[in-house]
């Protein structure tokens, strides 16, 4: 079922929303400030409820994050280089909010909008209307974003339709933690399988430069289950530059095809989370710049605590033909979905 409480009081004066998503067994927590996914308790291998993503407690800290946990990141994910485009011989110009690049949507993202709500059954969606030219992207852009909390997974779903052609690139930025958010304890008795025979190199800005670099014979090798912390302390080249994993992964699938990308599981908590998309790629964030004090419980969050499991369009796809196109014509309908299993390590 799902039942909605208070999240307080935006600084304008609105009033924010958290839809509590419950099956009895697991439940998430989502806001309408930002759809972002504020907790998500599942059990672990004692049947202990356990928090596995980070989060604040009320939507004011969630208006100064600048770290996207939890959000729905949008109207483009991840980084266009030098903040503008190109688009049926037209340039775009973008806000820059890192360094020369544009970032996750710009200076005031979908995360940082206040979405219309409406639940039907079990499934919660969250809409927001961008008019045309915000943060400098052409067309009125209808966005959907709906969450269901099935028997042993969290299934979100993309919809989006615009009145001009323009370029889309949706994520949901959840900073997984398997021992618990409360735990005080990072990645480094995490084992993660990614479902990736290449990666895309990033720059010294985290920028995707257009190189697709084969995994084999790298740190970036995680088509086995492997130790997270170990890769994170190891000697690639590519983590090392730019500060732990924050990359995208090229996923093994046939283009649009629903698949497994990627697999997460807690040595200690024996929580297992498995997702599973139709998006081309999946960046993987370990955390490498966070640093916030007093989330959930008060509880800090330093560098390499949590992993973000971002299944998307490939970063900067605006820059090169060959990476998937970002394009969404006008009239078409952009529709993805992705989800999130929860099980235990040694259920099978
Ligand atoms: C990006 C990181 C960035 C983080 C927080 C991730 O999706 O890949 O480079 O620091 O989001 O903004």
């Amino acid at each position: 079922m799902i039942s909605v409480r208070d999240f307080g009081t935006l600084t304008d004066g609105r009033r924010t929303q958290l839809f509590i998503l419950d099956n009895g067994k697991a439940s998430v927590y989502i806001t309408d400030f930002g759809a972002h996914i504020v907790s998500f308790n599942v059990p672990d291998k004692n049947g202990v409820l356990t928090d596995i993503v980070l989060g604040f407690d009320n939507c004011n800290r969630y208006e100064g994050d600048v770290g996207y946990i939890g959000a729905t990141v949008g109207r483009f994910a991840n980084r266009i280089e030098g903040g503008s485009f190109a688009l049926n011989d037209i340039t775009y110009n973008l806000y820059t909010n890192n360094g020369p690049n544009h970032l996750h949507g710009g200076k005031e993202g979908f995360n940082h909008k206040l979405f219309s709500a409406f639940v039907e059954k079990e499934k919660l969606t969250l809409s927001y209307d961008s008019p045309d030219m915000e943060e400098g992207y052409p067309g009125n852009l209808n966005f959907s974003v709906s969450f269901e909390l099935k028997s042993d997974e969290l299934c979100i779903e993309y919809f989006a339709k615009t009145d001009k052609d323009t370029v889309v690139n949706f994520t949901n930025h959840a900073y997984f933690n398997l021992n618990g958010a409360l735990s005080e304890k990072g990645l480094e008795n995490h084992l993660m399988q990614i479902n990736a025979e290449a990666f895309c190199r990033g720059d010294e800005n985290c920028l995707a430069t257009g190189e697709i670099i084969p995994v084999r014979n790298t740190g970036m090798d995680f088509r086995r289950l492997t130790n997270v912390g170990e890769r994170l302390l190891g000697e690639d080249k590519d983590i090392s530059a730019n500060c732990g994993i924050d990359h995208n992964f090229v996923l093994s699938m046939q283009r649009g095809q629903y698949k497994k990308a990627a697999e997460l599981i807690s040595e200690d908590t024996g929580i297992k989370l498995e997702c599973f998309t139709d998006q081309p790629g999946i960046q993987i964030y370990t955390s490498n710049f966070l640093d916030l004090k007093d989330g959930k419980g008060m509880v800090d969050y330093n560098k390499h605590y949590a992993v973000c499991l971002e299944t998307q369009g490939f970063p900067n796809a605006t820059e090169f033909s060959y990476f998937p196109s970002p394009v969404l014509k006008a009239g078409e309908e952009f529709y993805s979905k992705t989800s999130y299993k929860f099980s235990l390590a040694n259920e099978e």
